[in-house]
């Protein structure tokens, strides 16, 4: 049998992100990254929040870019410290992301995937091998969940998110959350310790608010409930972050030592503050970003 990539080259969007939008809020901050994405995915959410490219498929495929031509353009991007690989699920765009992603590292381009982290162990292998950076959803923590609204299994994509961590690659979490099918405390709490024992107290957690989509009409989910799982995975966590909300709070990024602030958020406006040139906290001079580079942005 032979599997063909109907994809390559295709696209559903493409456009120069702030790397926030990702989200990433720990990898080069107040940069952009050229986005792009396909259609199709390999699971089968009925929340979907994506569900026009990742749900359904247009009828002809044609081929508008190449790894070359997406290269060049993200060179000539401004502010731009590379290519992400989102939108849909960029692990069915195997062929096409390894080209291009291998393209771009020769050019000294950073390369993001955003995935739902359901891929196998050794193709994971070769991915972490062409990506500096995930944010992989962790879209709840437990395994009826993912049977019943996924069509997936947890565990291959908690042992992703332990392969990923222990590459050494940058990683970020996102869950999106949906009231009365994740929304539960004590769910939150179990997730945000497994976080903190197996992956890193470090690793930036994103609470994303949920909207009624595709399949699921629910209604959104209030910034109570996000304030509450915010608070009961601040406790366990370093970074937990609140998304999708317009909501001011649960944006900024502390100091993990010192409780300095060092960078607000505002929207998709980001301002770096208290830091050094190497993305140490410049009231204590704890390492806060590792991956970093100093703008005329920073305020001291
Ligand atoms: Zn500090």
């Amino acid at each position: 049998m032979k599997i063909e990539l109907l994809t390559y080259g295709v696209l559903s969007g493409y456009s120069l992100d702030p790397i926030e939008k990702k989200p990433l809020y720990h990898f080069f901050p107040g940069h952009n990254i050229l986005s792009a994405g396909s259609y199709g995915c390999n699971m089968r959410c009925d929340f979907c929040q994506n569900y026009n490219i990742s749900q359904k498929i247009p009828e002809s495929l044609i081929p508008e870019t190449t790894p070359e031509k997406i290269v060049k353009a993200a060179l000539s991007a401004e502010r731009n410290i590379g290519i992400a690989f989102t939108y849909n699920e960029p692990v069915i765009w195997f062929e096409f992301m390894r080209d291009a992603a291998t393209v771009a590292k020769n050019e000294g381009l950073f390369t993001v995937m955003v995935s739902n982290g359901y891929v196998n162990r050794d193709p994971l292998n070769e991915i972490i091998q062409f990506i500096d950076a995930f944010n992989i959803d962790l879209k709840a923590f437990n395994n009826n969940f993912y049977r019943k609204l996924t069509g997936a299994d947890i565990e291959p994509v908690r042992n992703g998110l332990k392969q990923i961590a222990k590459s050494g690659k940058h990683l970020e979490i996102t869950t999106l959350i949906i009231p009365g099918r994740n929304d539960n405390e004590r769910e939150m709490a179990l997730q945000s310790e497994w976080i903190a024992g197996e992956l890193g107290k470090d690793v930036p957690l994103h609470l994303s608010r949920y909207f009624p989509m595709f399949r699921r009409n629910d209604p959104a989910t209030s910034q109570e409930t996000l304030n509450r799982l915010f608070k009961i995975a601040s406790g366990k966590l370093d970074n937990v972050y609140m998304g999708n909300t317009i909501s001011e709070s649960g944006q900024n990024t502390h100091c993990p030592k010192c409780g300095t602030t060092v960078t607000t958020r505002s929207g998709y406006k980001t301002l770096l503050l208290n830091l050094d040139r190497e993305g140490k906290c410049t009231g204590c001079g704890t390492l806060v970003y590792k991956h970093f580079t100093f703008s005329s942005s920073v305020k001291s």
